[in-house]
């Protein structure tokens, strides 16, 4: 056992970061704005009610992208981007000093109003502090990751699944707990929104976590809520249930969208038509921009064109999560076998359960792709946290399953 040398830096009067020492000035450089988003916070849905606010980075090992303990966020270090790019983490979980640890849900299956409202309120921390354009490119992904994950869940058998009120009896629930709680629930309050106008759906959440702060909250008394506060006195017709027991999107859904995005797309038009990648224009492209591009890339590449690409822009090399996940996927795909070193070297060190599902699912879709990743959980397992273990012996129907290392 390593104990962690850990120590702090201050960012404002009420915000710090706890980090290994060779860590921690770089981490309080990417989280630089934790002090404007804890204002930002405060002037949309009132005081924070937790005194300070630090985050403390955790090893690669951490399952998670955050965990939101008042008081102190625990966070992946995979959002060290270099680049303050990947730092809507933070705004999410401190959040939740509103949304999940002011106001609770009651029970697994109103997971929703945990993170639906985060999501919706991180969006807004986001939109206050980057602009409208950064909030809608934010927004444009999460639907993206929303509508794949409906789509496995139906293939999967668990349409169910894609209702926001869940039922988890008899199961674990971290097997329910979907981007459809994240992301349907957050386009539900924009669809709110959008009906009633900003001023108004702003004032009725502010009063919601003041009525209710420091108490639970089950769905059902939630629609009660909606209903006396927002719905009646503002006469606005509005079908929660389809939204809260229905399973899909419903269709009067506002989803978001990104200008930017389309010129991203016009750019792998133009790359799939034969222009070269470095001729491409990319210049004071976000990693936003980039993971649009990474996701809407043809499915098929050929070695001539994945090299094009990398040789172009470094996405092998690059330290951003995000950014070079969405490209070891497009390699895995396209066995592009120049990326496997870092890949195997990725999967080796990080243990973000975000990251694993995807790499390893593309994976063991293959023959060699499926004793590549047995090969790398084989030497990985033992440094994964329990979370992300339970997950993968599943995926990969592990069964030298001698417990994991204990640490
Ligand atoms: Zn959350």
């Amino acid at each position: 056992m390593r104990w962690a040398d850990l120590a702090f830096e201050p960012i404002g009067e009420r915000t710090g970061v706890y980090a290994e020492r060779s860590v921690v000035k770089k981490a309080a450089w990417e989280f630089a704005d934790m002090e404007r988003m804890l204002e930002s916070a405060e002037a949309l849905y009132g005081p924070y009610r937790w005194g300070r606010y630090d985050v403390i980075v955790l090893p690669p090992s951490f399952p998670f992208g955050g965990m939101e303990n008042p008081r102190l966020t625990f966070a992946t270090p995979t959002i060290l981007a270099g680049d303050r790019s990947l730092t809507a983490l933070v705004a999410h979980e401190m959040a939740h000093s509103w949304s999940g640890n002011l106001v609770t849900n009651a029970t697994w299956n109103d997971f929703w109003l945990n993170e639906g409202f985060t999501v919706y309120f991180e969006h807004r921390i986001c939109e206050a502090i980057y602009g409208a354009d950064h909030m809608g490119m934010l927004s444009v992904l999460g639907a993206q990751d929303l509508m794949a994950t409906m789509e496995r869940l139906k293939a999967e058998g668990h349409a169910s699944d894609t209702r926001l009120h869940l039922d988890v009896t008899g199961r674990n629930p971290d097997d329910a707990m979907t981007e459809v709680a994240y992301e349907k629930g957050c386009a539900m309050l924009r669809t709110l929104e959008a009906k009633v106008g900003r001023p108004v759906f702003d004032a009725f959440l502010r009063n919601y976590f003041d009525t209710y702060a420091f108490q639970s909250m089950t769905t059902e008394r939630f629609i009660a809520h909606l209903r006396e506060h927002l719905l009646e006195p503002n006469n606005v017709t509005f079908d929660v249930e389809t939204w809260t027991e229905g399973e899909g999107l419903p269709a009067d859904a506002v989803m978001a969208t990104s200008d930017r995005f389309k010129l991203v797309e016009a750019e792998i038009a133009r790359w799939t038509m034969g222009t070269k990648a470095r001729e491409l224009a990319t210049k004071g492209w976000t990693t936003f921009e980039w993971m649009h591009f990474l996701r809407h890339l043809p499915a098929t590449m050929s070695t001539e064109q994945m090299k094009d690409l990398d040789e172009a822009f470094g996405f092998t090399a690059s330290g951003n999560a995000e950014v070079l996940v969405a490209w070891l996927q497009s390699c895995i795909r396209n066995d592009h076998d120049a990326a496997y070193n870092k890949l195997d070297q990725f999967l080796n060190t990080v243990g973000r359960r975000k990251y694993l599902v995807p790499l390893y699912t593309d994976l063991i879709a293959t023959e060699k792709g499926r004793l590549m990743a047995q090969t790398i959980y084989r030497s990985a397992r033992s440094n994964y946290h329990a979370v992300s273990v339970r997950t993968l012996d599943e995926l990969l129907a592990w069964k030298d399953s001698k417990p994991p290392a204990r640490f």
